[in-house]
């Protein structure tokens, strides 16, 4: 038996396509049909993927469309981007969404489809001669688990003889979980006005309504495991821990095999999609204010330069608290706000190893390449904001680089904070001394980046889930972040309002009223 997918540190799940997209018969009536000239706002995941199945769904049946992306960034990607280290083209790390795995659907597939190369984000495939195990769960004080390398039979027997059954109850429970999921893609689930709704159907409401405690303790889960484990890995995903995080997001985190990511970056799936459909995609383009003729229909778009754009349809892809548009105009719904996590990520390379010293263990033993945190044993977190004694989320090694200037062999890390690293704190993470000034020297740390991110929604229990269709023609994409929030299900939810979008227009086209949330 295979039980490697516990072991690796980014752990995103999703969707078995053995079905194709939705067919859509070629539809002469629409041939002569004028343009339909539709907004997205937001250039991320979401953005890309509505573009992308818009284009295909409209061109299936003869619409012509006319799409603008309007983003607010000078690049695609939002949330899925890449800094270069060293400010060099040769070292992309990913800033964000760093990962999916093969039933990742829309990535996986779009990445084949456009010829992009990806390699595998397991912890076996990083660099074995570097000294230290593979992974290490910390809680604060001492390492609970370490792991050398990925889903060896010693490795195996040493998680069977710890924890029971455990692991294997997980497994069990994630995949019946995430097949329920699976049924979003294809009909009669999908296309979906309300995921509200879908999530009803597919029978997930209990999940998202409860905490991921809550089902590990109802699924006979021992404590342990839980703790050890899969905390880790809620805390590495999205910076929450088991008490406060729902449970469907709780089993997203357990699924992980096969994990991967686009050589050079993530976002270049988006840049295809959004090259693939057409687009016309305007960078460096805040979207300032909207505007709705309900007489018309029509949506005009306020961006600062002097010609405004009316458009039939408007999709707002990106979490709308975010986005400096509030308020909508009153003839459509606005979207409520959700809590996201502010997650610190901070990359730097240096020539140093982690030092043992701070993780308690004595000098001459390697610190792990991976170390992700959970809460010491009897450690409950009050709120859902509390990181706990470990006092960080995860730092990891990410690989070895070479030093554009003195062309040494360095490293590669990343550390997830819900505040700042100080100084002192990557001084200590390092083993090394700093200036009298109190700053990190220019030799132990070679080159540092910092963002701070509006990550994720914090993933509390809900039953209820923002709508889709704003009203007439307005569609939204992030309410889909509160049930699970990845680039897979961004994409998804693209793909699902371009769906709705074109069922609309065809729908229209007859004579029929369109799908509209109620
Ligand atoms: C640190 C981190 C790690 C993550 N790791 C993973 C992972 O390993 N795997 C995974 O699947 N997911 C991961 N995620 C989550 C994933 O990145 C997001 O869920 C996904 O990228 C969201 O895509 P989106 O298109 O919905 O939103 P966004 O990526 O946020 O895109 C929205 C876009 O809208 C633009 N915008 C907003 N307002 C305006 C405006 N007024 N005018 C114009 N443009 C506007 C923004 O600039 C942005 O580009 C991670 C996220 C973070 C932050």
């Amino acid at each position: 038996m295979r039980i490697s997918w516990w072991t690796s540190v980014i752990v995103w799940q999703f969707a078995d396509f053995t079905r194709g997209d939705q067919v859509v018969l070629q539809d002469d009536r629409h041939q002569a049909a004028r343009p339909r000239n539709v907004a997205i706002v937001g250039a991320g995941a979401a953005g890309a993927s509505s573009a992308y199945h818009l284009a295909r769904y409209a061109a299936a049946v003869g619409i012509p469309v006319n799409i603008t992306i309007f983003e607010r960034n000078d690049y695609v990607g939002g949330r899925t981007t890449t800094v270069n280290a060293y400010n060099s083209s040769e070292h992309p790390i990913e800033l964000g969404g760093s990962i999916f795995i093969e039933k990742n659907r829309i990535p996986f597939e779009a990445a084949k489809a456009f010829n992009l190369t990806t390699s595998s984000a397991s912890l076996s495939s990083r660099s074995s001669d570097i000294p230290g195990a593979a992974l290490g769960i910390w809680d604060g004080e001492h390492f609970v688990v370490t792991q050398n390398n990925e889903g060896s039979w010693w490795d195996t027997a040493k998680l069977l003889y710890k924890y029971g059954l455990a692991p294997i109850r997980t497994l069990r429970l994630m995949r019946a979980t995430t097949e329920k999921f699976f049924q979003m893609y294809d009909a009669p689930i999908f296309p979906f006005n309300s995921l509200t709704q879908a999530a009803s159907d597919v029978g997930l409401l209990a999940v998202t309504s409860a905490t991921g405690e809550q089902l590990l303790r109802e699924s006979n889960i021992g404590r342990l495991f839980a703790r050890e484990i899969i905390q880790a890995s809620t805390r590495v995903n999205y910076a929450q821990n088991l008490d406060h995080i729902h449970a469907l997001e709780t089993m997203v985190c357990m699924a992980v095999e096969g994990a991967m990511a686009v050589e050079g970056g993530n976002w270049q799936i988006f840049d295809r999609m959004i090259e693939e459909s057409n687009a016309t995609l305007l960078l460096n383009t805040p979207v300032k204010a909207l505007d709705h003729d309900a007489s018309s229909g029509t949506y005009t778009i306020h961006t600062g330069s002097d010609s405004n754009q009316n458009f039939s349809a408007l999709i707002l892809a990106h979490p709308f608290q975010y986005s400096s548009l509030s308020p909508l105009p009153a003839t459509i719904h606005t979207p409520a706000e959700i809590d996201y996590v502010t997650l610190h990520v901070t990359l730097f390379t240096s020539p140093r190893l982690l030092s043992p010293l701070f993780f308690g263990l004595a000098p001459d033993k390697p610190a792990p390449h991976a170390i992700l945190t959970t809460l010491p044993e009897g450690e409950h977190a009050p709120d859902r904001k509390t990181v706990g004694s470990p006092g960080f989320y995860s730092v990891s090694l990410l690989r070895q680089v070479t030093s554009p200037t003195t062309g040494a062999s360095e490293f590669a890390y990343k550390i997830f904070s819900p505040a700042p690293p100080t100084p002192a704190f990557i001084a200590r993470l390092l083993g090394v001394q700093l200036t009298a000034s109190g700053e990190l020297k220019s030799e132990d740390v070679t080159w540092l980046y910092r963002k701070e991110w509006q990550s994720y929604p914090y993933e509390i229990p809900r039953r209820q889930f923002e709508r889709i269709s704003l009203g007439d023609g307005a569609w939204y994409t992030a309410g889909i972040e509160g049930f699970v929030s990845t680039m897979e299900t961004s994409a998804l939810m693209g793909k699902n309002v371009a769906r709705l979008v074109v069922d609309q227009w065809i729908a229209e086209g007859k004579g029929m009223r369109g799908h509209h949330e109620v």
